[in-house]
């Protein structure tokens, strides 16, 4: 079957356009390397204007009341999940991820957007007894103002989706620069909030040198916020120069995510659990299940079981049928894995399966399992973000939690065990900012989505999402 792919254009001011320059970047299909279409390179001269149109649509967005807010963003919302195979189609052209995942990826993001929706009519402020009986004290909740937001190319339509939920609902307008080399589905997106009737420059779309940007609009005075999801090396710079600006920040950055597997788990469940979501998206994914960290009385059992669901796995373009998993999504990934696999070996890690890119045309990655892993291997160390289970065994559960607490990483854990107590133990003793016990990651919007440590600060999900976007005014008024 063949699908389209067009170029992407800048969305400034409620119009698509091309850079004033005429620059425009290659985007590429990471299964067969191909170049597929162009996007536009904005340069200044585009993010003033973006900018200008920012300040504008705030001034219009924060008027309107949360009702219309909430009602526009539940039509675009419709007209998402109204779009949901072609845009999965495109998202599978430009990430490679298979198509069913790109559509649920697409129709989760319509469910994110709806829960935003609802939300904006429940952002309360509240009334303080005072002191005086002539006096009412007020804490008014109003939106931060214009917002900067870095996406990246992981989840192009997601990533997107719970930083304008949260910016819409609250009345903040929103200016995206999304992934350069998955461009076309986030346009996408941005175009049902456009044909959904949300105002010109409420919502912008910008894409060029990401450095250049960054530096740009986080310093720039119309921004108030700061927004990124990415790597945490970058989110610190980003961080740093927002606290240069005095600008608010939400920091959503690498994982390491430990996974534990107590003597008495269901093995099989967390064989089919981790393994899902270890081999999702081809394992680039934030909250990806890294550090398999599994009792020595179980430890041959599951790691045959997750050599076999490795091996079970139908590894090909996302565009194809029954494709489970695709290609990674740049050639960076398929040279950082290799030389992390190799170091695991050197260092004394037993390589049971996959290993080495596919070779041929694509970024193609057997899905790998590494036991015997030591904790010196930088693999236990650093985010592989790729298709590698690293599995070591523990025998007691002090030695796995000290070990899940070790690295500076604390965005997501797994668990796996019958026993209450020791899910009350985990949930008390692992330095986290999600847990997940006796189940695949379930990032649903209700719940707070975020890191501790270095893989960031704030959230993406529940009600603490929606405060990043606002600020609290105290209101004294004496009647006289
Ligand atoms: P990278 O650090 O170069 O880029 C990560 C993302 O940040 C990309 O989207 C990139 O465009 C953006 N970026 C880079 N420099 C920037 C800057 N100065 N200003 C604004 N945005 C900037 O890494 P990469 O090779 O693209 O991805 C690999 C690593 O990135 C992974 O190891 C992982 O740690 C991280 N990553 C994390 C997530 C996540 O969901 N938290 C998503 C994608 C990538």
């Amino acid at each position: 079957m063949s699908h389209s792919y067009s170029d992407t254009q800048l969305l400034i001011d409620g119009q698509w356009q091309d850079a004033a320059s005429g620059r425009k970047i290659p985007v590429r299909n990471p299964a067969s390397g191909e170049v597929i279409g162009h996007v536009a390179h904005a340069d200044v001269a585009d993010l003033d204007r973006a900018l200008a149109a920012a300040q504008r649509g705030f001034e219009t967005w924060r008027k309107v009341s949360a009702h219309e807010r909430g009602a526009a963003m539940r039509r675009a919302a419709a007209l998402l999940k109204d779009r949901a195979d072609e845009i999965a189609a495109l998202l599978t052209q430009e990430q490679g991820k298979p198509l069913a995942e790109a559509k649920g990826e697409i129709l989760a993001g319509v469910g994110i957007i709806e829960w935003f929706a609802d939300e904006a009519l429940r952002v309360y402020g509240r009334i303080v007894p005072s002191r005086r009986p002539e006096v009412q004290q007020l804490v008014i909740k109003e939106p931060v103002g214009p917002v900067a937001a870095f996406t990246p190319w992981n989840f192009p339509v997601n990533q997107i989706v719970r930083k304008i939920g949260a910016a819409l609902a609250t009345g903040c307008s929103f200016l995206c620069k999304a992934p350069e080399e998955t461009p076309a589905a986030p346009a996408a997106l941005f175009k049902c909030f456009v044909d959904a009737g949300v105002p010109a420059g409420v919502v912008g779309l910008v894409f060029g040198d990401p450095a250049q940007i960054s530096s740009y609009l986080i310093a720039h005075p119309v921004i108030r916020k700061v927004t990124f999801t990415g790597s945490t090396p970058v989110g610190k710079q980003l961080a740093a120069l927002a606290g240069q600006h005095m600008k608010r920040s939400t920091m959503e950055l690498g994982g390491h995510a430990p996974v534990i597997v107590a003597e008495d788990a269901d093995v099989a469940l967390a064989v089919k659990a981790a393994g899902a979501s270890k081999f999702r998206n081809a394992g680039q994914v934030c909250i990806s299940p890294t550090r398999f960290l599994v009792h020595n009385s179980v430890r041959e059992e599951f790691t045959r079981a997750m050599v076999a669901h490795a091996e079970g796995l139908k590894v090909g373009d996302g565009l194809v049928q029954g494709t489970q998993m695709g290609p990674l999504a740049n050639p960076r990934r398929v040279t950082a894995l290799s030389h992390l696999i190799e170091d695991a070996q050197k260092q004394g890690a037993k390589l049971l399966t996959g290993g080495a890119s596919l070779g041929g045309a694509g970024n193609f990655f057997a899905p790998t399992v590494l036991g015997d892993v030591p904790l010196s291997a930088e693999i236990f160390n650093q985010e592989p973000f790729g298709p590698v289970a690293a599995i070591r065994g523990f025998d007691d559960l002090g030695e796995a939690i000290a070990e899940a607490n070790r690295l500076s990483y604390g965005l997501a854990a797994y668990a796996f065990t019958r026993s209450i107590k020791t899910a009350h133990q985990l949930a008390q003793q692992v330095e986290t900012g999600m847990l997940w016990i006796n189940q695949p990651a379930v990032a649903s919007a209700e719940m707070p989505f975020g890191g501790v440590k270095d893989s960031g600060y704030g959230s993406e999900g529940g009600p603490e999402a929606l405060e990043a976007y606002l600020v609290a005014k105290a209101v004294s008024i004496a009647a006289v």
